[in-house]
This record gives C-alpha cells, structure tokens and sequence, in this order.
C-alpha cells in the first residue's frame, strides 16, 4: 500500500502529515500526487471530500521547498482558483497545515466579501500561494495588485461549478494571462462538454486520474424520501429534527430566502437553527461556520453554493427540504454526511412538483431511493394542457408549473425505461444562475466525454439496501 513517504515529499511535508495524523493517501491523492511531482499537468475527477485538496497541495508545496526563489513583489507562484470564499478559505487552511513546518510561507486568500485593501497590501510583497476565487482576482489585476505573468502553477478546483457559477468566462479571461509554461492541476467532480473542451484548451498532455467518489463514504449514506405536500415541509423538518438521532444536520434549501424561512420555523418550534447563503456577509458566514463546527448549532440551513465547500467533520443527516433541479447537487449535498468514515443519512422531501427532479435524481445515481409516502391530498389541479395526451408541455419561467396537467397516473408510472427526452419538465439552462450553457434534453456529460474517459459520478457506489423506515414502493 502506498505511504506518504514513497512520494518523495519534502521532511517538512511529510512531518506535517504525520502530526495530521495522515497515515494512507487517499486513492485520488496515490494518483495525482506522483503525477504532479513529475511536473506534468493533472486532470483529476473527484469530488470534495475524496482528500483532493491534499492531492494538489502536497506537490506544490514540495515544488516550494524544493526550488527556494523569493517571490517577486505583487506576484504569486502557485495560483488556485476555486468556486466559493468558503471552499477558497478552507484550501488557504490546508496548505497552511500541510505547510506549517515551512519558513518562510506565504500564503494569501483574495476573495470577494471582504475588502479588497487588506488583500492589497497582503499580496504587495510577493506570495508563494494566492487562493482565489474568480471576480476578485480579476479586480486585484484590474487594480494591478497582483502580476500573473511569473505563476508556475495554476490549480483549477471544482470546474463544474465553476461553470454552474457562471465563472467560465472569468477562467478563460484569467488563463489568458498567465504563462505558457506552467504546470496546471484541474479538478471536476463531472465533466460536462463545456469542462471537458475548457480542460483541453487549458491542459497540455495531462494524466488524467479519476475516482469513485467518496465510494467508501457514499456506501454509508443511508438515502430516503419521504413524499409529502409543500405546505407540510416545516412539520415534517420539525417532526423529523425531533426523531431522528442527530448529530449535526445540514439542510438544504433551493433559495436563499427559503433558508431563512426555514430558520424562522424551526425557531416558532423551539429549535435553534441558523442559514447560510450568499446574502450573508462573510463575518455572519463564517461566525454560522464555526458555530456548527463547534457544535453550538447543530442545525445549519444552506443553499447549494453556500454549502459547497463546507467541510465539517461529523455531519450526520443531510435533509433536502427542497430537492435540487440540478440532480448533480443532489450528490454534493449528501457527500456532506458520512465524511471521515461516519454513517450518514440523507432524507430528501419532495412534494408533486419536485417529482420530475428525484426522476433525474434516481437516473443519475442509478437507483430508486427507498420512499414513504405521507402526502394525504392530490396533486395541486392545473390546467390541462392542450395538446393530445403524451406531448410534452412547454415552459419557460420558474418551476412549480412544469407538470401542469400532468395526473397522479403519471406520476405513480416511474418508469426508468421512459425516454427522458420527451418529458424533461423545462430546458434546466432556465433555472442555472447564469443560464449561459444549455444542457439540453440528455446529460451533455455522457455526450461530450471523450471516449474511454470516466464520465464524472457515475460510478459512485450508493446504498442500495431499503432504508429502515421506507415502506413500500409509493407513487412519486
Ligand atoms: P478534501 O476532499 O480535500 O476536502 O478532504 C476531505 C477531508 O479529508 C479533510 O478534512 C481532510 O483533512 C481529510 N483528509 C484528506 N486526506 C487525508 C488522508 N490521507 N488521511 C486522513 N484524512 C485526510
């Protein structure tokens, strides 16, 4: 089995690790760890919480070791780019672990929330590692802060969402200016067409490296959902709060103004709870994060961007209130339980209209989830479409209309076999916050990945056993 030591790391690197406690790689960081210390470029398909952040951090900190030059003044030698400020921050964490028996370090975070002087002057002197999410660095350049033409590595972390942040033009913009001769570490949970052609006009003669996402934590995710009625959510979340054994829980919501609500309900019922999401100010964010962390609150409500990113240890129930219309979230959001080895359990709430989402959800993970069925009353009635029965209806705005006129009968048919293409409820570019990429009627991820290649998290390995308390198969 493969060590720490047989990577060639540097002692300082290697000491870290050890007072870490890290004994074995992870497979992503057996993989990439070689590959990266030989020079050449990485693409690797992994998702947070596989130990990836190690995988391109323990390289380019040996890189730093190993040819000792001052940086010159407002530049960075390492560059990584990631989605979020809380993602950014927790990388500018790990490469401060891993590097703390490294003098001198500097190690600089530029990102969006807080003000831009103190980065500024933070970055004047010369940084050997710059984390950065992609507006800010284009205003620290904008305002000549920071020079990107000297960098020897630039790390791409999670692309995807890049992309489903609307960042993919700021990449391209950023990458412009950087030097040709680098040495370029890029990671994606998937690969969609847009990341897979981004990644070739970035790359040059990358190793490409894949694993199954969190298979091991994954098989530890017991999955249900329980169907109910949208106006029954907040006394299931609080019957559930109450019955299940709970550590920590993270619950997701769709909108931001969801999360607060959330938050006003559990109060009303005397559970404490606090959101985070992008309206929050980085101080209130990060007080929320800590909060959790420590216990404090064990209720956090989040959306998917605040989340992702968000890498606390002993999470045990992740609860969709709202099921995703992206069903790639819906793996995100569950890898936040069962980290670090732990059971977890993922409950998911859907009401009639999120149907056609645990649809794709279920075609994604390639599995029914186990669910109980507790709404009492029908499907909300809706105008009848017009057009003969079988057509697909045709929305464009917000969803909650998509199934119109569709009946329980349809509903109850779940049929796997069905051709998705004909009642895929609205083109999903509609509800993408920057709507710029049309994912069409089928994945673009299994039409765009080049032959022979992973095609992001389809080999994640899921329970399949029925969960406790799933009854029997009920209509979705
Ligand atoms: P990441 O995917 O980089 O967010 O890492 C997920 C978690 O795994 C973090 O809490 C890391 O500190 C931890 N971790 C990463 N690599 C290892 C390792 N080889 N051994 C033990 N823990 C690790």
């Amino acid at each position: 089995m493969t060590s720490f030591n047989d990577f060639g790391l540097v002692e300082p690197i290697t000491r870290a690790l050890a007072s870490e406690n890290y004994i074995t790689p992870t497979p992503i960081q057996a993989q990439t760890v070689p590959v990266a210390m030989s020079g050449r470029d990485v693409v690797g398909i992994a998702q947070t919480g596989t130990g990836k952040t190690a995988a391109f951090a323990l390289p380019i900190l040996s890189r730093i070791v190993a040819q000792r030059v001052r940086p010159e003044r407002r530049a960075c030698r390492m560059l990584v780019l990631s989605p979020t400020r809380e993602l950014s921050g927790q990388i500018a964490d790990s490469f401060r672990t891993y590097g703390k028996f490294i003098r001198p370090l500097k190690i600089s975070l530029a990102i969006g929330g807080v003000p831009i002087n103190r980065q500024i002057r933070d970055i004047s002197h010369g940084v050997e590692v710059l984390v950065a999410t992609p507006g800010r660095l284009l205003d620290l350049v904008s305002q000549h802060a920071v020079r990107l033409d000297t960098l020897e590595v630039l790390v791409l972390d999670e692309a995807d969402r890049m992309l489903d942040m609307g960042f993919i033009n700021d990449i391209r913009k950023i990458v412009a200016m950087l030097p040709k001769e680098r040495q370029t570490l890029f990671f994606s949970a998937t690969m969609p067409g847009e990341i897979t052609r981004l990644a070739d006009a970035m790359l040059r003669d990358p190793v490409r490296v894949s694993v199954t996402p969190q298979a091991t934590t994954a098989e530890r995710i017991a999955q249900r959902v329980i169907l109910t009625e949208k106006s029954s959510k907040g006394s299931l979340l609080i019957e559930v709060l109450k019955k299940e054994a709970i550590d920590r829980v993270l619950v997701f919501t769709r909108t931001k103004h969801g999360a607060d609500k959330v938050v006003r309900v559990l109060e009303k019922a005397g559970i404490r709870s606090a959101a985070i999401h992008g309206n929050k100010s980085q101080n209130h964010r990060e007080r929320t994060l800590a909060a959790f962390r420590d216990g404090s609150v064990r209720t956090l409500i989040a959306t998917d961007i605040a989340a992702r990113g968000i890498d606390v240890d002993g999470v045990s129930h992740v609860i969709n209130y709202d099921l995703p219309n992206i069903p790639e979230s819906y793996v995100h959001r569950i890898g936040r339980t069962a980290r670090a080895g732990a059971e977890g359990m993922a409950i998911s709430f859907c009401d009639f209209e999120e149907a056609p989402y645990l649809r794709d959800i279920e075609k994604l993970i390639r599995m029914s989830i186990p669910a109980e069925n507790r709404r009492t009353g029908k499907a909300p009635a809706q105008a009848q479409p017009k057009q003969p029965h079988g057509h697909k209806t045709h929305r464009h705005n917000g969803r909650g209309k998509h199934r119109g006129g569709q009946d329980r009968s349809h509903d109850r048919s779940h049929d796997r076999s069905h051709d998705r293409s004909h009642d895929r409820p609205h083109d999903r570019s509609h509800s993408r916050p920057h709507g710029g990429h049309s994912r069409g009627n089928e994945p673009m991820r299994q039409a765009a990945a080049p032959k022979g290649e992973p095609t992001g998290i389809e080999n994640v390995t899921f329970l399949r056993e029925p969960s406790r308390q799933a009854g029997h198969r009920a209509p979705r």
